[in-house]
């Protein structure tokens, strides 16, 4: 029997992990598969767990103020079908896992995986999206691509847990997701990537570049994106060598069971420039 507690709603939750170290636990599709045990064994948990799934309290998706604000315990399946969902992430929720895993698994446990190549967190660093980490005694907001801190690395606190996703509202006139991974569904990326752009009146007004799967942690360069603003799309399609030469110093992928370095490596600068021709 794995130890765990249940607890009934968000207050008792903090003051669980207000008590003592406990494994926040969601839709437990990373968890389960990290401590899994031989056949008919209880799953290896060295901590106690906090199940949060049932909280329906963290179950919501909401326009607030400038932004799309997510409960931490909304399923993926939920989001997928969601009219506030920004296009980007429904787009990239579409393809993680399948019908039945999205149904039990969550943004805050992608995010707080932190695996390089986590799709959600392309479209979260894209979106500027931050995260809403609550103890007893204290709230802070924090940036995704400021809370990863490395593979399964993150900045979260012993006694905190994400309660909320907040994702700025924006628009874009170019959207593009590209996974390259061995089949459609239940894979992991060997790269992939997801490009947003604002082009007015033949300008770039803005511009946004992902990647996963080539670092220890998700790709995006804002100093190298606020280089191209306020030019036209075709001065960037001359300058791309120098683009791409930017963005290689980035790309440090591995070998790995899914693919290779030189493979990957390609891929995402092919990537790159396949959107950039497309604005
Ligand atoms: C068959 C299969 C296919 C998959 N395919 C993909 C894929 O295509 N792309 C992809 O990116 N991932 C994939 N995954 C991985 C996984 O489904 C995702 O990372 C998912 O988003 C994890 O969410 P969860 O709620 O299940 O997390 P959990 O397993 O419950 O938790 C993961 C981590 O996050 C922490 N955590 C969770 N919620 C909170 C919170 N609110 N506050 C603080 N800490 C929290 C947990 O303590 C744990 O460390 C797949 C997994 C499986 C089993």
């Amino acid at each position: 029997m794995v130890e765990h507690v249940i607890p009934k709603n968000l207050e008792e939750a903090l003051k669980y992990l207000n008590a003592k170290p406990y494994k926040v636990i969601a839709g437990g599709t990373d968890l389960m598969v990290q401590h899994r045990a031989w056949s008919a064994l209880s799953p290896n948990f060295k901590t106690p767990l906090l199940f949060c799934f049932n909280l329906n309290a963290l179950k919501y998706i909401k326009v607030q103020n400038d932004e799309i604000a997510i409960g931490s315990m909304t399923d993926l399946e939920t989001l997928l079908d969601h009219p506030l969902t920004p296009e980007i992430l429904r787009k990239v929720i579409s393809v993680m896992a399948s019908p039945a895993i999205r149904k039990v698994s969550t943004l805050s446990g992608n995010i707080i995986n932190a695996s390089p190549a986590a799709d959600s967190l392309l479209a979260l660093y894209a979106l500027d999206a931050k995260v809403v980490c609550r103890s007893l005694h204290t709230e802070r907001e924090v940036l995704v691509s400021e809370m990863v801190l490395g593979p399964r690395k993150t900045q979260l606190k012993a006694h905190e847990i994400i309660t909320e996703i907040r994702i700025p509202k924006t628009s874009f006139t170019h959207t593009t997701f590209v996974k390259v991974g061995g089949r459609l569904a239940d894979a992991i990326s060997k790269v992939a990537f997801v490009g947003c752009a604002q082009i007015v009146n033949n300008q770039v007004k803005d511009l946004r570049i992902v990647l996963n799967a080539v670092s220890a942690t998700l790709i995006r360069q804002k100093a190298i994106e606020s280089q191209w603003l306020n030019k036209a799309p075709n001065v960037l399609q001359s300058q791309m060598d120098t683009i791409l030469e930017a963005y290689e110093a980035y790309i440090q992928p591995i070998d790995d069971q899914r693919s290779n370095k030189y493979y990957r490596k390609q891929t995402a600068l092919n990537l790159i420039k396949q959107f950039i021709n497309t604005l």
